[in-house]
């Protein structure tokens, strides 16, 4: 479709977001009687606003993608496989129950009858920084449409079965003469699926399908970071006439660390040390992802100066190792002196002034002592 912004559905059919499927077909169908190309010949205006209706109608009219647009827009239509014209066989169908105009977008494929994959699901997950870096396995509930297993989506009480239309023979479409054209329109007798239901299903009342909510487990693999994408095979939204069903996408969002920072598969964190820590070299206790580390911090530290603990970070993904943990030392000087350690800075700075050291972490403590 084209890329200008494109108008909600529910204002292009004037109808309230919580409209009967009733209204909406009425809407529709008055929209779609004032701009029909018959009456507009020529007019591509008149054209564009009849698309754009029978697309908002396409959408709004059909439970599973109506929710989808419901909760994520235009663009969950068209990211997700909501819409895509190519796939969107029941076009014809809409516009063929109307005017017998099934050619009017070009491909007028009939489909109905025929299997069709179910439609993709996605689920945003957020999880804990350790969750993301040891992994874990969660339960989700998962609303979503089901094969109705009374009837096994023939829609047909158990024992009978849809019966071959009469309208069409099967066929689904109907021909008849409009003007100096030959028009196929979708049979008004079985809506296209060439069968009809005599006794209908008592569990999905015809329908074939049914609405679940079903609690799936997943396991969020250790290393997945930020954005990632999950792909849960065969999880979404069943498939039409016996077609696979869609897939469960579970796109993850990781929650920021307190201490840590990850970048890829290595974490970061600072460690404060005192600055006769940094001159002197001593043992510090290191948090990681592991729990507590021993860091040697060697005499003549510097200020942010970075130490790596090896294999400290995250696993990678494919298990095949690991990312490191970087420490990031932060020299503390003290805010405030008692008066003795005021008196033995104040030695030390004297002997400086007799033998300067090279550039060093004491000229830090001297700068500020001054
Ligand atoms: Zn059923
Ligand atoms: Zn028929």
């Amino acid at each position: 479709m084209a890329s200008v912004e494109k108008r909600d559905y529910y204002e292009v059919l004037g109808v309230e977001r919580g409209a009967s499927i009733d209204d909406i077909k009425k809407a529709y169908r008055k929209l779609a009687l004032k701009y029909h190309p018959d009456k507009n010949p020529g007019n591509a205006q008149a054209e564009e606003h009849f698309k754009e209706a029978a697309e908002a109608y396409g959408v709004l009219s059909d439970e599973e993608k109506r929710a989808r647009y419901d909760r994520y827009g235009h663009q969950g239509m068209s990211g997700m496989g909501g819409f895509d014209p190519s796939q969107f066989s029941d076009f014809g169908d809409i516009l063929g129950d109307l005017f017998g105009f099934g050619d009017f977008f070009g491909g007028g494929r009939r489909r109905s009858n025929r299997p069709a994959r179910g439609n993709d699901l996605r689920y945003d997950l957020q999880i804990e920084f350790e969750e993301a870096v040891f992994g874990k396995e969660v339960s989700l509930d998962i609303p979503r449409t089901i094969v109705c297993e009374t009837c096994t989506g023939s829609g047909a009480k158990p024992g009978t079965s849809p019966v071959t239309c009469t309208g069409c023979g099967g066929r689904g479409q109907v021909r008849y003469s409009q003007g100096f054209f030959a028009v196929a329109r979708t049979c008004p007798q079985c809506g296209g699926a060439g069968k009809v239901i005599k006794e209908p299903c008592v569990s999905c009342s015809g329908a074939g399908r049914l609405r679940e909510t079903k609690t799936i487990s997943v396991k969020i693999p250790a290393g997945v970071d930020d954005g990632s994408r999950l792909r849960v095979a065969g999880e979404g939204e069943a498939g039409w006439n016996g077609g696979p069903p869609g897939d469960l996408y579970v796109f993850i969002s990781v929650k920021e660390h307190a201490k840590f920072q990850r970048r890829d598969y290595d974490i970061h964190s600072e460690h404060p040390v005192s600055f006769t820590q940094a001159a002197l070299g001593a043992e510090v206790k290191i948090d990681t992802i592991d729990g507590r580390e021993t860091l040697k911090v060697p005499p003549g530290t510097q200020p942010n100066q970075v130490f790596r603990l090896r294999s400290k970070g995250v696993q990678f993904l494919d298990g095949s190792g690991r990312g490191d943990h970087y420490v990031h030392v932060v020299v503390k000087i003290p805010a405030s002196l008692t008066d003795e350690q005021r008196r033995l800075l104040e030695q030390l700075a004297a002997m400086e002034g007799e033998h300067p050291p090279e550039r060093g972490v004491l000229d830090k403590v001297k700068e500020f002592f001054q």
